[in-house]
């Protein structure tokens, strides 16, 4: 599974990260980081912090 976040559309309020902690966080600077290659477990999780984007800007590829 691959993710990809639209760093142009993200507003860098966490929400993906709130739904899938293991998958998503904000370093110190509020800049968000996503794990490179999640386990296959966590693709619900990720389907989850998708629809929870309010702009939408994680997109998956292989899950
Ligand atoms: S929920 Fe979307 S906009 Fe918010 S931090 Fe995550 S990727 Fe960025």
């Amino acid at each position: 599974m691959r993710i990809k976040v639209d760093y142009e559309l993200c507003d860098g309020l966490g929400q993906c990260a709130l739904v899938a902690p293991e998958v998503f966080a904000l370093d110190d600077d509020e800049q968000l980081v996503v794990a490179p290659d999640p386990a296959p477990e966590l693709a619900g999780k990720v389907a989850a912090a998708v629809r929870a984007c309010p702009v939408r800007a994680i997109s998956v590829e292989g899950a």
